[in-house]
C-alpha cells in the first residue's frame, strides 16, 4: 500500500553536509519526495512537533537541538514508507543501529541521531500537516 511519511534530517546531519548522502538513500530504495524544504526550527517550533515527548527528561535538550539550525523536512511516497523509513533509519540510539543504517552511518549520538520519521499512520498525517500544507505536497 502506498504511505506518505514524514522525514528530517536533523541539525547534526545538515552541519555534516550529508543531506545528499540521507536523500540518495531514500531514492535508492524506492521512497520518493513529495515535499520539501529546508527550515530552522524556533524552540516553540520544535517543542510543538516533539509535545509527545514533553515529560520526558531529555525534552528540553532535544528541543534545543532541533532549534539549533538548519533541518531538512520531507515527505516520503512509496510502498510502506512509514516502516521502510524506519528500517533504513536504524535504532533510536546509533549504538544499536545495525550497519548501513542512516543513523549508523550518521548519527553522533541517542539525541543527535541524524534522521526523524513517523512511527504509525496517525502521527505520519499529523507529522505532516504540522509542516506542509496540502498546497506543497505532490501526488504521484
Ligand atoms: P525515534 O526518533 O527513533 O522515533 P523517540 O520517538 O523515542 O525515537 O525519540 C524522539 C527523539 O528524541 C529521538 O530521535 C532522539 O533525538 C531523542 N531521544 C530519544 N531518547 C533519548 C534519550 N534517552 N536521550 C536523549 N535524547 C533522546
Ligand atoms: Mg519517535
Amino acid at each position: 500500500m502506498s504511505e506518505k511519511t514524514l522525514s528530517i534530517i536533523k541539525p547534526d546531519a545538515v552541519a555534516k553536509g550529508v543531506i545528499g548522502q540521507i536523500i540518495d538513500c531514500f531514492a535508492s530504495n524506492n521512497l520518493k519526495i513529495a515535499a520539501l524544504k529546508m527550515i530552522h526550527m524556533s524552540k516553540r517550533e520544535a517543542q510543538g512537533f516533539y509535545a509527545v515527548h514533553s515529560e520526558r527528561p531529555f525534552f528540553d535538550s532535544l528541543t534545543d537541538f532541533m532549534s539549533s539550525g538548519p533541518a531538512v523536512v520531507m515527505v516520503l511516497s512509496g510502498e510502506n514508507a512509514i516502516s521502510k523509513n524506519r528500517e533504513l533509519m536504524g535504532a533510536t540510539n546509533p549504538a544499536e543501529a545495525a550497519e548501513g543504517t542512516l543513523r549508523k552511518r550518521f548519527a553522533t549520538d541517542i539525541e543527535k541521531n541524524a534522521v526523524h520519521g513517523s512511527d504509525a499512520p496517525e502521527t505520519a498525517r499529523e507529522e505532516i500537516v504540522y509542516f506542509f500544507p496540502e498546497l506543497e505536497i505532490v501526488n504521484f
